[in-house]
């Protein structure tokens, strides 16, 4: 079903304010109110995305999230009413393809539902051919069929952003990613590698920004 968001919220008024935003933007919506009920939902009629309550009666977000994922990489924008629980979310690993955070404003909400989608969009259309090229073996990576002088460390920095592109990555979970030593470092260490990586990739393609920073959690890649 084409443009067909699926809202789960137990919160009646935001679940109808989300509900007409998204209508004023051209989607066709559903509510469900409860949990239970969720995964065959999806099933039977494979929304374009869903918008997942964290909290909810009958099952939680989480659980849900986790058994969509079993059959299903359509994209889930995960709603919390707590900021701090997006590190944690983060940690677990769910797939989620974004987080927001209440109080949220619909308008922002819509905004991010259209950027999930066109991400996807052009994932699918890059698989073909890929604009950004990773040799694991070689540890050499090339964006736009220029090769990148990449360090040890910009190299796994790249790699674990380009494994999941569109997950935002905390600064802890890239750390861990490129020190395989566990020694401890700054978040700024963190910071100064991106910096040069991004000078990098502008180098070889200085149309696209691929690393965007998400303000007070870290770092994704956009492709
Ligand atoms: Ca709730």
């Amino acid at each position: 079903m084409d443009r067909y968001i699926l809202i789960v919220e137990d919160e009646q008024r935001l679940a109808t304010l989300l509900g007409e935003y998204l209508q004023q933007a051209g989607f066709s919506t559903s509510w469900l109110q409860s949990g239970e009920s969720v995964v065959s939902r999806v099933r039977e009629r494979a929304p374009q995305m869903v918008l997942l309550d964290l909290m909810l009666p009958g099952k939680d977000g989480l659980t849900i999230c986790r058994e969509i994922r079993q059959f299903s990489q359509l994209p889930i924008m995960m709603i919390t009413a707590r900021v701090e629980e997006i590190d944690r979310l983060l940690g677990l690993e769910l797939g989620a393809d974004d987080y927001i955070c209440k109080p949220f404003s619909p308008r922002e909400v819509v905004a991010r539902v259209k950027a999930v989608l066109r991400r996807g969009q052009q994932i699918k259309e890059q698989e073909e051919t890929p604009l950004l090229q990773l040799d694991q073996a070689a540890c050499t990576a090339s964006l736009a069929g220029q090769q990148l002088e990449l360090t040890a460390v910009e190299f796994r920095l790249l790699s674990a952003l380009a494994a999941q592109p569109g997950r935002i990555f905390s600064r802890d979970q890239l750390m861990s990613h490129i020190y395989r030593d566990q020694r401890i470092v700054c978040d700024r260490t963190i910071d100064s590698h991106i910096k040069k990586l991004r000078k990098k990739l502008a180098d070889a393609a200085p149309d696209l920004e691929m690393i965007h920073s998400v303000y007070g959690v870290g770092y994704k890649l956009e492709r």
